[in-house]
């Protein structure tokens, strides 16, 4: 838990969101701003910064995976983009690692 991290805040109920899955290690809920019909963010419960720390939290890892998987299953999605940022250029902005899980549209490959 970091005091100052949104997704935490978000974690221990002090900021509301549409939450999609519960999970032991992971939360899943979705996009205030989304991209696509369906853009659902899933994090690991525990505050881990980006991929990197996640890489070095197994744990943690296979929650977010676990949670990616239950989301595609509860919201039947027959495909789906899945992206994580890492750092500035990446456009992350938010410092909670959080796999976007986007559906509904047809992605376009390389992405922008
Ligand atoms: P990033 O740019 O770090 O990859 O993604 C951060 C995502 O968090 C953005 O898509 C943004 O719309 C979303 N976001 C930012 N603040 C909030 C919030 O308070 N609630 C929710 N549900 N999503 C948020
Ligand atoms: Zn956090």
């Amino acid at each position: 838990m970091d005091a100052d991290c949104l997704f935490c805040k978000i974690v221990t109920g002090d900021i509301p969101a549409e939450i999609v899955y519960d999970g032991e290690g992971a939360l899943a809920f979705r996009d205030v701003n989304p991209q696509a019909e369906v853009h659902v963010l899933v994090i690991p419960k525990r505050h881990v910064p980006d991929v990197g720390a996640l890489g070095a939290d197994p744990e943690a890892g296979a929650a977010v995976l676990a949670g990616i998987r239950a989301v595609a299953d509860q919201l039947r999605l027959p495909s789906y983009r899945t992206v994580l940022n890492t750092g500035g250029d990446s456009g992350q902005t938010v410092f909670h690692v959080h796999a976007h899980v986007l559906s509904g549209r047809k992605f376009g490959w390389p992405p922008g």
